[in-house]
């Protein structure tokens, strides 16, 4: 199979594409490098199977060539992390809508599957315990630029859905549920990098808020083959599915347990959120996904603890933070 994966560089894109060249998929990567990193391709940039394309998914061209013969296209190339969407909000809604429109397009014209790379961001304020893929989005002000992002995903999927309503793609929408592991960068917001590389350190680890907020983490090595198996699967067309964990965890608990696993002496810090964010930002205080519907189709089932995935985690960063010489972040 020949794989179109947009976003490559990046820390979903990087894994997934390692996956499906050990599946023995051919696969072309296409990333701006705008938060992504070459270094994440480090090992599939030796394999025969794979070729690496640095361009944005803005330059419609560019993904009409690349895309070309492609049985399948994976789409990930998007403007991430809460700090990227504050300080670069136009780009980012530029790139999430406009990129994502080319995607689609480029996608159909090749007569590929799709996979979309949305989020639970859709869900926004819903604090429902097992948000399922039919519930309702409450958001705030489209003024808000964290609700800017939800506003840019929900409008790839309504997109994507008329896609494969009128024109017959074959399309899932995959939402993604506080998705970490090895690769993934904090420089961007992400709390998890954060907290390793502030315990590791000897930061103090800043909590955000109150801390009583709650999330699912899951590792990146149990989102990756659900991904593939999704973009095969003709029942999840025309679909959107949960993946994530349901093991809930508040982030001051997070934080107490990343120090305990590095065995770290920083202390934990607590920081309003608009000393963190800026003025008017608002946090969602649960997120919990239903992943029933992903069990159905493909099996879907996350199995790495939070512990394992803060080893996993510090592992990596600690021997970054040994070796200097590599980016820090
Ligand atoms: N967070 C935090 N400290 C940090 C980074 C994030 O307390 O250094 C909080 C953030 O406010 C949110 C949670 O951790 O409540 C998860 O943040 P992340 O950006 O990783 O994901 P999302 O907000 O999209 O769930």
């Amino acid at each position: 199979m020949k794989a179109f994966v947009t976003g490559a560089a990046g820390f979903i894109g990087s894994h997934l594409t390692d996956a499906l060249l050990a599946a023995g998929h051919t696969v072309t990567g296409l990333d701006d490098l705008s938060t992504g990193r070459l270094e994440n391709l480090s090992r599939a940039g030796e394999h025969p199977r794979f070729r690496f394309r640095q361009g944005t998914v803005l330059d419609r061209a560019r993904v009409e060539e690349d895309a070309h013969g492609a049985d399948v296209v994976f789409h990930f190339a998007a403007a991430v992390g809460a700090f990227v969407i504050r300080d670069r909000t136009l780009e980012s809604l530029r790139t999430n809508v406009h990129g994502t429109e080319n995607v689609v397009e480029a996608a159909y014209r090749n007569n590929a599957t799709l996979l979309l790379a949305s989020t639970s961001e859709i869900y926004g304020k819903n604090t429902l315990a097992g948000l399922r893929e039919d519930d309702d989005r409450v958001l705030g002000s489209p003024l808000k630029s964290r609700w800017s992002y939800a506003e840019a995903k929900a409008l790839d999927e309504s997109l994507v859905d008329a896609y494969c309503r009128q024109r017959g793609l074959a399309a899932v929408i995959v939402r993604l549920f506080n998705t970490v592991g090895p690769r993934q960068t904090g420089r961007y917001g992400m709390v998890i990098p954060r907290f390793v590389r502030q315990a590791l350190t000897g930061e103090p680890l800043t909590v955000f808020g109150t801390g009583t907020q709650i999330r699912c983490f899951c590792h990146v090595a149990d989102v990756v083959p659900a991904l593939i198996a999704l973009a095969h699967e003709p029942r999840a067309f025309g679909s959107a599915v949960n993946l994530g964990s349901t093991e809930q965890v508040t982030i001051s608990d997070l934080a107490d347990r990343v120090v305990a696993a590095t065995r770290s002496r920083s202390e934990v810090r607590y920081l309003p959120y608009e000393q963190a964010y800026g003025p008017g930002y608002e946090d969602m205080l649960r997120r919990v996904p239903d992943c029933t519907l992903a069990k159905e189709l493909v099996g879907f089932e996350a199995h790495t603890t939070l512990d394992e995935i803060i080893d996993s985690v510090a592992e990596e960063i600690a021997r970054r933070v040994r070796q200097p010489t590599v980016p820090r972040r």
